[in-house]
């Protein structure tokens, strides 16, 4: 992509409502556009980096063996009216009437249309388990939208729900959205710490809420070092192998970590070496839940067990703000001067600087380098606009790209270009050769 022909509104100045570092740096590298409160348009470098997690999300939904759907975000009310929500979903749901005068909302989240998706689709115990998943737009009339797309009111969402015969196969389907959340959140770049949730008036200990550290983040967190060394990517642990699953599970989970509503410091002190207590604040990007039969009853969700007999379906629900993950990436990754996008979810992986537009050396070098570039497969965002070098230095660094390769006439003069890594910010002279060579090796 050539800069002279994109969509980057860039800020120079920092706007005043962003209260987050997330927040400003995504309106001054032209990520978002607010168009009222909490409701956002993605601009063109915002939505390749929203696309890139979304897909990071999908794939890893798919290993552990969720199937992709996609449900409408327009709702009956008369669904919720059988679950008994309706009432007591508050002013956070968006109602509607539509010209016929029925009731309709904006889906803050899917229980009820999924359970009967489900009900109407499945005959016998032989049809479990299944896990279903979408990634949609919701929409949740927050009191206080804040700090971007973080908490905003229409956001992305990967909502998953899972459907098995009893109450033991269900924790495996937890276990395996386990697994794949922290895998998930690695890719990323990110470190997400899985801290016990309260289930609320149903009970049960299978609820989990996953926190990025960040210094913004909302909550809290106390928790053993120990949830900062495991590598999940390269665990080997099988989705299919379920006591494998849980006695992972269980060790890990066995490491002490609290948000500050469930924090106790004696017991934090007691279990953890000094040396091993992390302290900090962190983000929730995902959140996952059993809650049984709590939907399967209501609304008549009853499978044909082996024994003949009608049973309630086995529910949870597995959420990740798929939106609020690109806020809360930068939070977690940036420096004075922009963004540093880890290389998974980067909008391009290599800026390309032109610093004498109209040169003939220099553009001929860019347009060589560009070309090569994307013929190995990378993306490139080739800065070939008119601005002065400063500008052009500044604006790279902002947008955080892992690479920015620069080509001006006094380094082609020794055949020589210059590559910087945003992240270490190490910067070399090499040849074109070497530099294309530093990039796609
Ligand atoms: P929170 O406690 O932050 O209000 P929640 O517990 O109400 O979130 P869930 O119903 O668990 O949210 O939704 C699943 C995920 O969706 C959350 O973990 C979060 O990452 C994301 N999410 C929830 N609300 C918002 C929002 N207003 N804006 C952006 N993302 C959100
Ligand atoms: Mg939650």
């Amino acid at each position: 992509m050539r800069l002279s022909q994109y969509f980057m509104p860039i800020l120079r100045d920092d706007p005043k409502e962003a209260e987050i570092v997330s927040h400003r740096l995504m309106l001054r590298a032209g990520m978002v556009r607010q168009e009222s409160a909490g409701i956002y348009s993605w601009l063109p470098m915002g939505y390749r980096v929203l696309k890139k997690v979304e897909q990071i999300v999908r794939e890893e939904q798919n290993r552990s063996g969720a199937i992709e759907v996609l449900m409408p975000t327009i709702q009956s009310a008369d669904l919720w009216r059988k679950s008994g929500r309706y009432d007591d979903y508050g002013k956070e749901m968006l109602r509607i009437t539509d010209r016929h005068d029925r009731d309709m909302l904006y889906g803050p989240t899917n229980e009820e249309m999924i359970t009967e998706m489900f009900r109407s689709g499945v005959q016998s115990y032989k049809d479990l388990p299944r896990n279903l998943y979408h990634i949609q737009w919701k929409f949740r009339d927050e009191i206080r939208p804040r700090f971007g797309v973080m908490r905003g009111r229409e956001f992305l969402m990967k909502d998953a729900y899972s459907f098995d015969l009893s109450k033991e196969a269900a924790r495996h389907s937890y276990n395996k959205m386990f697994l794949s959340y922290l895998k998930t959140f690695q890719r990323m770049g990110l470190t997400a710490v899985p801290m016990k949730a309260d289930t609320g008036p149903i009970g049960g200990d299978q609820s989990h809420e996953f926190l990025v550290l960040a210094e913004t983040g909302e909550s809290e967190v106390f928790f053993d070092r120990g949830y900062l060394e495991m590598d999940w990517q390269a665990s080997g642990i099988s989705y299919d192998d379920a006591e494998g699953l849980q006695a992972a599970i269980n060790g890990f989970t066995s490491l002490y970590a609290a948000t500050d509503e469930e924090h106790d410091q004696s017991e934090f002190e007691a279990r953890v070496t000094e040396d091993r207590r992390v302290t900090g604040r962190g983000i929730e990007v995902g959140h996952i839940f059993y809650f049984g039969t709590k939907y399967s009853e209501p609304l008549g969700c009853l499978v044909q067990g082996a024994d003949g007999q009608q049973t309630a379906v086995h529910s949870g629900s597995y959420g990740i703000g798929v939106s609020r993950l690109v806020g809360g990436i930068i939070e977690a990754s940036h420096d004075d001067a922009g963004i540093i996008w880890p290389k998974a979810v980067a909008p391009f992986d290599v800026g390309l600087i032109n610093l004498k537009v109209g040169d003939a050396d220099t553009d001929a070098a860019c347009l060589s380098l560009y070309q090569q570039l994307g013929n190995a497969g990378l993306d490139v965002l080739y800065d070939d606009t008119d601005e002065r070098a400063g500008g052009k230095f500044n604006t790279m660094d902002l947008i955080g790209l892992p690479w920015q390769v620069i080509v001006g006439p006094r380094g082609l003069k020794d055949g020589m270009v210059e590559v910087k890594n945003r992240k270490s910010g190490e910067r070399d002279t090499l040849s074109p050769e070497a530099a294309l060579q530093r990039l796609t090796g």
